[in-house]
């Protein structure tokens, strides 16, 4: 049995009020609290092991990073990824598909190339490409979404030409919740000898993600939203296509020598991480990975969409309401907007009540441009979230709408 009142006591900040009211945290998809473990392994290491990493003889040292590789095997794991030389240290899933568009897009796409993403990314996967296409003249061409808020897989395979050299897409849509069909994806860029780099910055947190099942080629996610700390995030690539893309950044840890005249670099996958790593970040994220394992993703899973139902099934019954995204396969994301209630009202309101929801563009300003709204509220459930909240969410919500 999942004890949702028992793992709420690893998260002090649950236990806090905000106006006087019990806080209500619904904002999980923009960052998740942290559980104490995760918190305590970092401070640990501060205070017991801090050391710089890979280049010293003396015992920190080592000690620190035979932690860091420590928590590379752990993040390997838990994408059942074939080796850590596939498990790249970035800053966050931003960082990690800014460096597949910079490194894949170097070596691989030249003038009039094009990259396939979808009307529902998050900026992190439209504007690296942007950039790209600014630097190299490729274009973007984009899956569509129909009114329930899942992609056209029908139009999908009618945007591959002889010039699609990518295909990146988000696993789970941060404002609609969707959980698009990975495999299939795959599948069918494969078949036209294309690779898949997929955004994996909402699904992480809330399913068990295997990278080998899903064929993927790359795959991104953020430390943060996975219970871990800020500032670190992880580029799964496959060998053979990490091993073919140039370096990103240059500097110390990325090479294996140096002259004026010719330098080499360092195997993978520290190929990719110049400089000083944050190797503290990399425990934390260990740990939080070990925490969610040991919960159960299936587990944490099954309490989160029956959550996800719930809040549906409540919402649903409030007079105004409009749900963004109907899609078959819906993860722990509401997206919604009451009558003619600016958003920004709603969640300003809402936070008087102490519950913490997120209003605007979500960072996907496209999509809500396909829905003809300018933003929307959004309520995000994570694994340490009640019954409860989503009443106090509901009643809050028709409090509000009484005020208009
Ligand atoms: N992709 C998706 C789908 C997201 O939801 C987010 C964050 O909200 C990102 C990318 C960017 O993540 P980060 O800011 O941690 O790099």
């Amino acid at each position: 049995m999942y004890d949702v009142a028992e793992v709420r006591k690893d998260f002090p900040i649950l236990g806090r009020e905000v106006y006087g009211k019990p806080l209500v945290y619904l904002d999980n998809a923009a960052t998740v609290q942290k559980p104490r473990q995760v918190v305590e392994a970092m401070s640990e290491e501060y205070y017991n092991v801090n050391a710089n990493v890979h280049r010293g003889v003396h015992f920190l040292s080592q000690q620190a990073t035979e932690l860091h590789e420590a928590a590379r095997e752990t993040v390997r794991r838990f994408l059942n990824a074939r080796s850590t030389a596939e498990i790249v240290f970035t800053r966050g899933t931003t960082e990690s598909i800014n460096l597949v568009a910079a490194c894949f897009g170097e070596a691989f796409m030249r003038e009039g190339d094009e990259v396939i993403v979808s009307e529902m990314e998050h900026h992190a996967n439209i504007v690296s490409w942007q950039l790209l296409q600014a630097r190299k003249g490729i274009r973007l061409r984009v899956i569509p979404v129909d009114d329930r808020g899942q992609l056209r897989m029908d139009e999908y395979e009618r945007l591959f030409n002889e010039r699609t050299r990518i295909v990146s897409v988000t696993h789970v849509s941060n404002v609609l919740g969707t959980v698009n069909p990975v495999r299939r994806i795959v599948d069918v860029a494969h078949a036209h000898g294309v690779p898949v780099l997929i955004d994996g910055a909402q699904s992480t947190p809330h399913f068990a993600v295997d990278v080998q099942s899903l064929g993927c080629d790359f795959f991104a996610f953020s430390g943060h939203k996975v219970y871990g700390p800020t500032g670190i995030g992880v580029l799964y690539g496959k060998e053979e296509w990490l091993d073919r893309l140039p370096p990103y950044m240059g500097g110390g840890e990325m090479i294996g020598h140096v002259s004026f005249e010719h330098t080499t670099f360092a195997d993978l996958p520290l190929k990719f991480e110049a400089g000083t790593p944050d190797y503290v970040a990399s425990t934390g994220l260990a740990r939080a990975l070990d925490y969610v394992s040991a919960l159960g993703m299936d587990a944490i899973q099954a309490h989160e969409r029956d959550l996800t139902r719930y809040a549906l099934e409540r919402l649903r019954q409030i007079p105004g309401m409009r749900i963004l995204g109907e899609a078959d396969d819906h993860d722990a994301v509401v997206s919604f907007l009451v009558g003619n209630i600016h958003h920004l009202d709603m969640g300003t309101l809402l936070d008087r009540l102490g519950i913490a929801v997120r209003t605007g563009h979500h960072c996907a300003e496209p999509l809500m441009q396909r829905f003809g709204v300018e933003g929307t509220v959004r309520a995000s459930f994570a694994l340490y979230n009640t019954h409860a909240e989503v009443d106090a969410l509901a009643e809050g919500i028709t409090r509000v709408a009484k005020m208009f």
